[in-house]
């Protein structure tokens, strides 16, 4: 059986002081438990804390974003091999919010899951429709295009990626997918998944994951675990979904 993974998307929130808090609630409240892994993306100035506070307990740590790119002249860049050195295990991709605002097209986070990968990092690449594009019944083609970007350039160490299925729809606005209906599409990509031999891959489900929701989702045989944003600023929140 299939592990779970339960990762938190702090987004832009935070400050040394409130992270510290949330750290230790965090550190204080989750004990190494098997067939479960916790962790949290954080903004790239906190990674320093977020190593010195969880480097001795079970909790990973990663990053919101990285670089299509090596080293060089990107102003406002950050690369892999710099989130390596900070101990990142993850490095989220193609997020929704960095799709819209920032123009990630999919050619740029397959990039970037490449260049994550390359350093040694685990990319969590998302995929995941709007609301106009469920409702134009488009969602299966929308989720296995963008899947097919990062399949295809990652090719046979598809294998060692996290995916995340998020509909845009769901993401902090407290509407969340049903069970079946997050379950749908992860069996889709699942099927994709499992062609291009990498069948085993962690799929998890975001948006507006909750502690009271949280167990039905989990229990759907393809979701293997939560990307989860408000969620996660809240300690006992997000310990009661890693539990769930
Ligand atoms: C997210 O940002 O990845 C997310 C799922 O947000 P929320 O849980 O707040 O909907």
């Amino acid at each position: 059986m299939r592990g779970k993974l339960i990762v938190g998307n702090w987004k832009m929130n935070g400050s040394l002081a409130a992270n510290a808090a949330l750290l230790g609630e965090l550190t204080a409240g989750w004990t190494a438990t098997p067939g479960r892994e916790l962790a949290v993306c954080v903004p790239y100035p906190y990674l320093m804390q977020a190593q010195a506070e969880l480097s001795s307990t079970p909790i990973a740590w990663g990053a919101q974003d990285v670089s299509e790119h090596a080293a060089g002249a990107y102003t406002g860049e950050v690369a892999a091999a710099m989130l390596v050195e900070f101990g990142c295990r993850y490095a989220i991709v193609g997020h929704s919010e960095r799709r819209q605002f920032y123009g990630d097209t999919d050619a740029v986070v397959a990039a970037k899951a490449k260049a994550a990968l390359a350093a040694g990092l685990t990319p969590i690449a998302c995929v995941g429709e709007t609301l106009a594009e469920r409702d134009d019944g488009a969602t299966e083609a929308v989720v296995l295009r963008q899947l097919e970007a990062v399949l295809v350039a990652l090719a046979d160490k598809a294998t060692q990626l996290v995916v995340a299925y998020e509909p845009v729809w769901a993401i902090g606005t407290g509407r969340t997918a049903t069970p079946a209906q997050a379950q749908a599409v992860h069996a889709t990509l699942r099927a994709r998944l499992a062609k291009a031999g990498a069948g085993a891959v962690p799929l998890l489900y975001g948006g507006s994951v909750k502690a009271d929701n949280a167990a039905s989702l989990f229990a759907q045989t393809d979701i293997d675990g939560g990307l989860i944003g408000g969620a996660s600023l809240k300690a006992g929140e997000f310990l009661a979904i890693a539990r769930a």
